[in-house]
């Protein structure tokens, strides 16, 4: 086939689609058009959600020809409502209730157009100029909302997974100049030739199985899936026991920590939670910074879901975080930024040199000399998007009280729902809440099956999803099944909670309702 019978490979056709100076006009229109699609999307979507199945939904995702173009963005729109938005998960709905996901603040869209079309990349100067120092002002605004003192640093990362990661990366390599600076460090040597003088790798092989992490139960999994990928084994985390809060027992930490001195093993990093994933509880940062001090053990902060308390009225219940030699935030749970958008903020920027690698064609060491600030010098990323003009924008235009407010509400929405459960005999939950989560259960009336119990719930999530009238989130408790309500929005109302509540009950019910009658419980009045 010659090329003219392919107007697409046209070099003169293909190049309209770069946007340039010739082509402003039609990357206005492009986006323009995209944007007040969605605007209607969101003017007029009724449900978090429509039920669709994934076998429902596949056919027409995999029906799409990727090699035959459509050359016209309001038909490849016209597909993308069918293959995507007509079924997507809607966040801004006042009754999508299930993870940490929160609606979005419009400066951050702002933010999000402008960072994806100019496209700078934070590695390098060269690649953002004044992308880096907005970046820079964000950490240290961060910081100093946190507390960490003058000489803290730190980075923005995908996500509080990513920051967590890179905690642990620099605890572990912290722990590990620091030990083997030590004099007797030597005799954990294992020379690997017989009389040959041990070598910096032989003794790290032997301090790597020896470090630990402690942190609580309800503690965020990539705590342990960071220890796996820094080759120290999901088991070199020690999960201390929670208190019926859910927040770490210190006395608990105490004995760990005591453990870990008696049987010789290092505790590297102490990571408490402000704001369990679940839970939403808040450790005891201050008594869990004495221990961290006492025994020498670096401690993390893992605010990925409490960060938002930086900016409320709220802020005491933070109170002990500016010990923590690091912080993880996530924007995008508590600031109502888009997906990604965090970071991970540090006491000493000294540790960051853990990360630090000079590329000659990137950022050669003559370049700290220069002075030239190379945010990729403090990442475990390279190429890495400008996430951080988000929330630039939204404290220009909105300001960090305003975020701490509509953070505030969800806070008392989820204390009206708690006493709302708490006083609902059809339901059980587990704690009264620090920051927005409930979790709880459907309990059907009479003698309790927790098999049983555990399928109602099961099933009634289920259920309530494929219908698309919400979406709520699920967990288990000791072993057993529970619901979750994640609160991040301020227009969801106490009156959308109480009738998810009905919905939930109504599935519950008619599952019930639908059992062979040896498993049905007798019914409440019948029960001794
Ligand atoms: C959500 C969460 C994380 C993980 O953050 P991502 O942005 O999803 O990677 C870590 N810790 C806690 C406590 C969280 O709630």
């Amino acid at each position: 086939m010659s090329r003219l019978e392919h107007p697409a490979e046209d070099p003169a056709d293909s190049r309209t689609y770069l946007l340039n100076n010739r082509t402003a006009d039609r990357y206005r229109s492009a986006v323009t058009e995209s944007v007040a699609r969605l605007s209607d999307r969101f003017a007029t979507t009724e449900r978090p959600f429509t039920g669709v199945s994934v076998d429902e939904l596949a056919p027409t995702v995999a029906a799409v020809d990727l090699d035959a173009p459509l050359h016209d963005p309001a038909a490849a729109l016209d597909e993308l409502e069918r293959v995507y938005l007509r079924d997507a998960i809607y966040f801004h709905h006042p009754r999508y209730l299930a993870h940490l996901n929160c609606p979005v603040v419009i400066p951050a869209l702002v933010g999000e157009a402008v960072l994806s079309a100019v496209n700078s990349s934070l590695d390098t100067w060269d690649q953002s100029a004044g992308g880096t120092l907005i970046e820079r002002r964000l950490v240290d605004w961060t910081a100093e909302r946190i507390g960490l003192g003058p000489t803290a640093d730190g980075i923005f990362t995908s996500g509080g997974s990513q920051s967590n990661l890179q905690a642990m990366l620099l605890a572990r390599d912290e722990t590990c100049r620091r030990e083997l600076a030590r004099p007797e460090s030597a005799k954990f040597s294992t020379p690997l030739e017989q009389g040959a003088p041990p070598s910096e790798g032989a003794r790290l092989t032997d301090l790597l199985p020896r470090l630990r992490i402690l942190t609580s139960a309800a503690s965020h999994f990539s705590i342990r899936k960071s220890a796996t990928l820094l080759g120290m084994g999901a088991e070199a985390v020690i999960p201390v026991p929670v208190d019926d809060t859910r927040r770490m027992r210190t006395d608990a930490l105490a004995a760990e920590l005591e453990r870990c001195r008696r049987d010789g093993l290092i505790p590297m990093a102490v990571v408490a939670t402000a704001g369990t994933t679940d839970f939403g509880s808040i450790d005891p940062l201050p008594e869990i910074a004495d221990l961290a001090a006492r025994h020498g053990a670096w401690m993390h902060v893992d605010a990925a879901y409490g960060c938002g308390l930086l900016v409320s009225r709220r802020r005491d219940l933070l109170t002990g975080i500016e010990r923590a030699d690091s912080v993880t935030v996530d924007y995008h749970k508590s600031f109502f930024q888009p997906v990604s958008s965090s970071a991970v903020l540090v006491r000493d920027r000294a540790t960051l040199r853990h990360v630090t690698y000079h590329a000659d064609y990137l950022n050669p060491r003559r370049m700290v000399e220069k002075r030239i600030p190379n945010q990729v010098d403090k990442s475990l990323q390279t190429t890495r998007r400008f996430d951080a003009l988000k929330l630039w924008l939204t404290l220009r235009i909105m300001g960090a009280q305003a975020i701490g407010e509509l953070f505030d509400e969800v806070i008392d929405r989820a204390a009206d729902a708690w006493k709302l459960l708490h006083d609902d005999p059809r339901f059980e939950v587990v704690v009264e809440p620090q920051l927005s989560t409930l979790v709880f259960r459907y309990l059907p009336g009479g003698p309790q099956d927790p098999e049983l119990t555990d399928r109602i719930n099961l099933h009634a999530r289920e259920a309530l999803f494929a219908s698309g009238d919400a979406i709520v989130a699920g967990t288990k408790v000791d072993g057993r099944h529970y619901l979750k309500f994640t609160l991040l929005n301020p227009e969801t109302t106490l009156d959308d909670i109480a009738t998810v509540l009905d919905l939930i009950a109504e599935h519950a019910g008619r599952y019930l309702a639908e059992q062979p009658v040896v498993d049905r419980p007798a019914p409440a009045l019948s029960a001794p």
